[in-house]
């Protein structure tokens, strides 16, 4: 039996399903796959960490004795030429549209075998007792209380025995031979993730409190990493849950297991509107283009999306104000603002951003309530009152009164400073989006 491990979005040795479930002669394989890559940017810095992750990894399995193959093409193509040497495939599964498609095709070529390894739960477990799927989050978690509860969920075990295939391929692409240039990735990026655990595990005491707050350095920033697996969410379950204080950090990851769960089971809602409310979004370009520049003369939502644009970071709560301001105060479609945030977040995951962006919409499965319209002034008082955050991106208004970052058109219309007026009002859109949200409603009884 020859076996190809197809290394996709879990990039690490250690729990790793691939690795455990292989019992054969092996190739292991990654694939930088021009179908996705060609539809990025020269300078998409996710490339720049991946890149980077799939050496560290061939390095990590030239230690246990085994290698990768790094392959840079249409994954069809790769099979195609790999299948009559092979007998099967094993690689992790995925259940976004562009994933379940491919997965079809290669299985025509070969047998794919597939395991859950990016998320802890199997969507297909965990139905309510009438055996339909969970729609709202706490009882989603409650009903995991045997796993939440537990010390430690049991990892993938690698098999010793592994032993590789003889391969007469030495291909390793540089960044530029795929297309990309190197790009500066925020520091914690460089970092080890063992360094990354430690230093959140003296911080986690506060996580409850201050995790709203975008100008403290108070979240765990792990999503990045296990956006590409190079370290499993249960392995950070288990890390965590040695450390006091952690249930409420613990309870969050699970929410990534819920938007997992969400999607598998209405796999619609990554094109349509969960709860099938018919809405006529506007249109204007202009406003969406001001939204995605951080030109809207709002100062939290410039800030965050200036922010979002250079780093390829934006903090949870900026990101619930932007989709709120985007989706109920311009009334454009969550679609777009979900695809310019997979453009351009390092930690694109699918299911966890058509999620919150469709809860933020009043759209989703467990959606804000449609009525429930974040002011965006309101929010910057509150969880930036003296405005760190907003002053360290827009550099213009670092010697304004912070009080004026906070009232609607304070600094747009102060004559000295160049920074233009708001592109809406935030009372009358908020009334015109619940207005129209109730007029979807009651077409949709
Ligand atoms: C509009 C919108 C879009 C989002 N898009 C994404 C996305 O593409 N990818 C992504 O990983 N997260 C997304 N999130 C969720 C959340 O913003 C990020 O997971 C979080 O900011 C990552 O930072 P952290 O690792 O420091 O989080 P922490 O607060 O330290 O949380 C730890 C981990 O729990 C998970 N988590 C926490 N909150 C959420 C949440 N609300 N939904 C799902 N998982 C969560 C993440 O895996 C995160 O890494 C989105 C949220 C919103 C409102």
């Amino acid at each position: 039996m020859k076996q190809i491990l197809w290394f996709r979005r879990d990039l690490r040795i250690e729990d790793n399903a691939i690795l455990s479930a292989a019992n054969a002669d092996v190739l292991p394989i990654f694939i930088f796959d021009k179908n996705i890559l060609n539809k990025l940017p020269k300078d998409d810095k996710r490339v720049t960490f991946i890149y980077d992750s799939v050496l560290k990894l061939k390095k990590s399995l030239q230690e246990i004795g085994l290698d990768l193959h790094i392959f840079y093409d249409e994954p069809i193509n790769v099979f195609k030429k790999l299948k009559n040497d092979f007998d099967e495939v094993l690689c992790s599964v995925d259940f976004d549209d562009y994933a379940k498609q491919r997965d079809e095709k290669i299985e025509k070529i070969l047998p794919l075998k597939r395991f859950i390894d990016s998320f802890i739960l199997n969507p297909n477990d965990h139905l309510k007792s009438d055996l339909t799927p969970y729609k709202v989050f706490t009882p989603f978690y409650k009903s995991l209380d045997f796993l939440t509860s537990s010390n430690e969920i049991e990892t993938y075990k690698r098999n010793p025995n592994l032993k590789i295939i003889p391969f007469d391929y030495n291909f390793i692409p540089k960044l530029e031979d795929l297309g990309f240039t190197r790009q500066e990735l925020p520091d914690f990026l460089n970092e080890e993730i063992k360094d990354l655990l430690k230093d959140f595990s003296l911080r986690i005491k506060d996580y409850q409190n201050d995790r709203d707050f975008f100008y403290k350095d108070a979240t765990s920033k792990l999503s990045v990493h296990l956006r590409f697996g190079l370290i499993s969410a249960k392995q950070v379950f288990n890390y965590f849950k040695r450390v006091p204080n952690s249930d409420f950090f613990i309870r969050e990851l699970f929410w990534r297991e819920f938007y997992n769960y969400i999607l598998f089971h209405n796999p619609k809602s990554e094109f349509e509107n969960y709860n099938k409310l018919e809405i006529s979004w506007n249109e204007n370009e202009d406003d969406f283009i001001n939204w995605c520049e951080g030109n809207t003369g709002v100062p939290i939502i410039d800030a965050a999306m200036k922010h979002l644009n250079n780093t390829g970071l934006m903090h949870n709560r900026l990101r619930m104000i932007v989709a709120s301001f985007l989706t109920k105060n311009l009334f454009i479609s969550w679609k777009k603002g979900e695809k310019y945030f997979a453009l351009k977040l390092l930690d694109y995951e699918a299911s966890s951003n058509i999620g919150s962006w469709q809860w933020s919409a009043s759209t989703g499965a467990d959606a804000a309530p449609y009525f429930r319209v974040f002011n965006p002034y309101i929010q910057s008082k509150k969880f930036d009152e003296d405005g760190i955050f907003i002053k360290s991106v827009l550099k213009e208004l670092k010697d304004v009164d912070s009080k004026d970052l906070h009232i609607e058109n304070a600094i747009g219309s102060n004559l000295f400073i160049n920074y233009a007026k708001a592109i809406v009002d935030i009372k009358i859109s908020r009334q015109m989006a619940i207005q129209k949200f109730k007029e979807a409603k009651n077409e949709n009884l």
